[in-house]
């Protein structure tokens, strides 16, 4: 297994990385990523398999747990992000659900913020809840005071995203982590919307970052994928008692400690060994080849979907017909000075607003645009829209929607990399 934390130092600017980290062919090797489409691997002898089982060398066996494909579009992540070992997994949810079970177990309650993706917010508050794991929902503006009330004794974690799905909050990420180191338990921060290009967590203080690849890095709309990372700089040892799973020996594998043995990789050797052994969920070798074709470009796109987004955001707030744009690069936008730190260089392409009317307002909008579609997914490189209230989230009356931070009105425009003057007379067509 390629348990080894990556040590490359980081020489490059992550519009480099974006291109040439990850795979390095030797001589006479393929230039581009091999796609290794296989389940197992060939060993001369029985003692070195055996070895690989116990953890005790590294190499692959199996690809439920490993694939040298994964690992490799994995390790430009980790770069990307300024950490030390990656995994990626079948899928944002997945990732996100590891990272939290990776340290927590029946018993346990974890911190989150409000301001969160409706599927992760299912899987804390619903999903996790049945597995006896217990989540106080935070509003990420509350007073340190307030937030401070939050914690438990079997509090294991706080969790946040630096740019939230749907309502495109930014988070205070070094405030949080202040506040999870506090109480010796680790951030957790889903860098979806943001990428490694426009935000890197860790340089504020995050331990553990995760991703839904399926968003920007693939930005294509092709593939469903997740990526989780550590920065290594969590000192799990310090607060031993809280991660008795990292920090006490595996009795799955011969009493092996992961912190002892893996040091700077424990946590990402820990979900790779334990969660994807039981739990599959790994992502196919061939996905993480078309991530790893997005990634190349990341940084072009990221670029222009901000530029693009920034135009249109503009152009929405002038318009008589829209009630409220919320887009952090907006000088009008609470998250502004919030953003000009985290976020410098740009945010991301999504932008939240509302038409002055009704539900069917917004509806006989979206029915009207015609470059723009109508889909579920957000971050790709064609423009699209969803509105919540009638599509992901239809379920809630109009009070609960407001309760989960998403406004009935609300309507999610996800600016693509076209030509910005055809997105833009796109929505002015269908405002009527
Ligand atoms: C989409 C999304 C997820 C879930 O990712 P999937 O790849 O769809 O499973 C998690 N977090 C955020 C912020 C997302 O936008």
């Amino acid at each position: 297994m390629l348990f080894e934390p990556i040590t490359m130092k980081k020489n490059y600017h992550n519009e480099t990385l974006c291109v040439q980290e990850g795979w390095k062919p030797k001589n006479g090797e393929p230039r581009v990523l091999p796609i290794y489409q296989s389940t197992t691997f060939k060993y001369d002898d029985s003692d070195e398999m055996g070895k690989l089982f116990d953890l005790e060398k590294s190499g692959y066996f199996y690809s439920r747990l490993q694939n040298p494909t994964n690992d490799v579009v994995a390790s430009k992540i980790a770069a990307l992000e300024g950490g030390v070992a990656a995994m990626l997994t079948s899928s944002g949810q997945a990732a996100n659900f590891f990272a939290v079970f990776n340290i927590c177990e029946a018993g346990s309650h974890i911190v989150s913020t409000n301001a969160i993706y409706g599927g992760t917010y299912n899987l804390f508050g619903v999903t996790m809840k049945k597995m006896g794991i217990d989540v106080t929902f935070v509003d990420q503006n509350s007073s340190d005071e307030e937030l401070e009330k939050a914690f438990r004794p079997n509090t294991r974690c706080v969790f946040g995203e630096t740019i939230s799905n749907p309502g495109c909050e930014v988070l205070d990420i070094e405030r949080f982590a202040k506040l999870a180191h506090r109480h010796g338990v680790p951030l957790i921060i889903d860098n979806t919307f943001a990428t490694p290009i426009n935000c890197r967590p860790f340089e504020w203080g995050a331990d553990i970052v995760t991703h839904s690849t399926t968003k920007y890095m693939d930005g294509h709309a092709g593939t469903i994928g997740g990526a989780i990372v550590d920065s290594g700089n969590f000192n799990w040892e310090e607060h031993a008692e809280l991660f008795p799973g990292l920090c006490t020996p595996d009795e799955s594998y011969h009493g092996l400690t992961y912190t002892k043995a893996f040091g700077k990789a424990a946590f990402i050797t820990k979900a790779t060994a334990q969660l994807m052994r039981d739990l599959g969920s790994i992502q196919a070798p061939q996905n993480a080849y078309y991530i790893n074709l997005g990634l190349e470009t990341l940084h072009l796109r990221m670029q222009r979907h901000c530029a693009n987004a920034q135009k249109v955001a503009e152009w929405l707030e002038k318009n008589e017909k829209v009630a409220w744009v919320r887009y952090s690069g907006l000088e009008s936008n609470p998250y502004h000075s919030l953003a000009k730190k985290y976020l410098p260089n740009g945010s991301c392409g999504v932008i939240a607003f509302g038409l002055k009317g009704t539900r069917e307002d917004a509806i006989r909008f979206m029915d009207s645009l015609k470059l723009i579609c109508i889909v579920t997914h957000v971050a790709d490189a064609r423009s699209c829209v969803l509105h919540p209230a009638s599509h992901t989230h239809r379920q809630l009356s109009d009070e609960q929607l407001r309760e989960a931070g998403v406004a009935p009105d609300l309507i999610r425009l996800s600016v693509g990399i076209e030509n910005v003057d055809d997105i833009i007379a796109d929505i002015e067509q269908a405002l009527g």
